[in-house]
């Protein structure tokens, strides 16, 4: 609901909402009448008003809630991964990251990769036990066209896949950087 009223016009609805109701009318004069009227147009407007205000908040919350997820977000998936690892007795686990994300993304980096392992060699039964749990990463070094080829290899039906961060209803936004990587990737002659 957007609708502004015209300024010092108290709203038709409201003014025979107050005449006609008994019970809201008080028994007043139409000049009081018009006043209240008036008055609670403004009440209205300004709920209006907060209602756009704390609207324009919770996007902003939502937005950085999301930005926060994908930041941790290979920390998060690799400690689910290693939980259910331990559980089924599995001694790999792959994940997708690509270096060349790392800037933006500082758990896309081998060292990352790397210290996980590591963790995963103490914080499980079978670490301890010697039997050394491997995180794989087959696409960490390689280039955005080279991901492209190999998925083309492999038979990837590319019409499927997504990169976009801001999808919208299923569909690329194409501007935003994994869109644009993406592109990249795609582009003949790409090497990079
Ligand atoms: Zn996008």
């Amino acid at each position: 609901m957007t609708q502004r009223f015209g300024a010092g016009a108290p709203d038709p609805d409201i003014l025979v909402l107050l005449r006609d109701d008994p019970l809201l009318s008080l028994g007043l004069d139409a000049r009081q009448l018009q006043l209240l009227a008036h008055d609670l147009r403004q009440l209205l407007q300004r709920q209006l008003d907060l209602q756009r205000v704390l609207a324009g908040l919770v996007a902003r919350l939502a937005r950085a809630l999301l930005a926060g997820l994908a930041l941790a977000q290979r920390i998060a998936d690799l400690a689910l991964a290693l939980a259910h690892a331990e559980t089924a007795g599995a001694g790999e686990i792959f994940i997708g990251v690509n270096a060349l994300d790392y800037s933006g993304y500082p758990d896309c980096r081998p060292a990352f990769v790397r210290a996980f392992e590591r963790l995963a060699g103490l914080a499980t039964r079978a670490g301890v036990e010697g039997r050394r749990l491997r995180i794989r990463a087959p696409l960490l070094r390689l280039s955005k066209a080279g991901i492209v080829r190999l998925a083309a290899s492999l038979g990837v039906p590319f019409e499927l896949t997504l990169s976009c961060y801001q999808p919208a209803r299923g569909r690329a936004c194409g501007r935003c950087d994994a869109c644009q990587l993406r592109r990249k990737g795609f582009a003949p002659g790409e090497t990079t």
